[in-house]
């Protein structure tokens, strides 16, 4: 048999317990209409109803020009420090202790220092301003996803907006940075006129995702290692390998824009996301950085993922990036 999830779950029957359906939404480029599943396409949005507008702080970046005295001692250790590593056998840079302590303080704190226009540059909380309106990211109809998300009684369509500019560690999403998400379940046949929603005022480039058409196809997903009883992820590997395939991102944790299924862990081991209730979070949705198609960045070049709550879907998402 080839590798496939179906074929290892079938051998290996102690996977089935762990296996979950999520759909693989594979957008491309297009023109989406408000009735029809898309990537940064137009939401069927009710024309009286408010469009989303986010009030948390934004984190925005603030530069500082640094005095002449500042400058000049900066300059006299940079010059020091070159001097040495020239004399130096190895020619290795390195600052003393104490010209890394008077760095640290001309520093104070900020994150980078640009030495064409000596400024040091830091991220502030923004609370100020009307707020930024937010952009469509994902529409889904549940004709397109009928098994990978579960569908609350009379809805049809589910909607995910963010707000297209940083934000650090906003209300309710502790160690998460990156664009707001929030969430919207509606029924297409309550919907008659479309609003034309607002356009942002700022946004970060790669929050604006290009309009794209989905292409889904529902699969069996597996988890990774940490979601999954010592021993079994070592055995799906070996049974992978010796069919010349992966076990992650072939059998598990399958990439790109998903809707269910399960997270991958491949840059931290796995984070425990709770939800405020005390259970155990889901994967919900997963948004995909790529240039082509929806030409989103989020993280470094990663897989933003909503997570929500089994127990009672009304509770607040989790997101993470990874
Ligand atoms: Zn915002
Ligand atoms: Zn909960």
């Amino acid at each position: 048999m080839p590798a496939s999830t179906e074929s290892l779950i079938a051998e290996v029957p102690a996977f089935a317990a762990h296996a979950r359906t999520a759909t693989l939404l594979r957008p491309s480029e297009g023109t989406p209409g408000v009735r029809e599943s898309s990537v940064g396409g137009p939401l069927l949005w009710p024309a009286d109803e408010p469009w989303p507008v986010c009030r948390a702080p934004h984190a925005v970046q603030v530069s500082e020009k640094l005095t002449d005295e500042e400058r000049e001692i900066w300059q006299r250790i940079d010059r020091a420090m070159k001097e040495r590593a020239r004399l130096n056998p190895s020619g290795v840079y390195e600052v003393t202790k104490e010209e890394a302590l008077i760095q640290q303080q001309i520093m104070a704190g900020a994150s980078a220092l640009d030495m064409i226009a000596w400024e040091r540059t830091r991220w502030v909380q923004d609370t100020s301003g009307p707020g930024v309106p937010m952009v469509p990211v994902l529409q889904l109809y549940a004709r397109d996803v009928p098994s990978a998300l579960p569908w609350p009684d009379g809805v049809d369509v589910l909607q995910m907006l963010w707000c297209p500019t940083e934000h650090s560690d906003p209300p309710g999403q502790p160690h998460y940075w990156g664009p707001m998400v929030t969430l919207r379940y509606r029924s297409s046949s309550e919907v008659e006129a479309v609003l034309d929603p607002p356009r942002p005022d700022r946004a970060d480039r790669g929050y604006l995702p290009r309009p794209c058409v989905l292409d889904p196809v529902e699969v069996t997903d597996l988890p990774d290692r940490e979601d999954l009883p010592a021993g079994l992820h070592a055995e799906g590997e070996r049974w992978a390998e010796a069919r010349g395939a992966e076990y992650h991102r072939t059998l598990a944790c399958r990439p790109g824009w998903k809707a269910g299924g399960w997270p991958s862990w491949h840059l931290t081991d796995l984070i425990p996301i709770d939800c405020t209730c005390g259970t155990r979070m889901q994967l919900f949705l997963t948004v995909d950085s790529s240039d082509d198609g929806p030409d989103v960045c989020v993280g470094r070049y990663g897989e933003l993922r909503a997570f929500t709550c089994p127990t009672d879907p009304t509770h607040p998402i989790r997101l993470n990036i990874q």
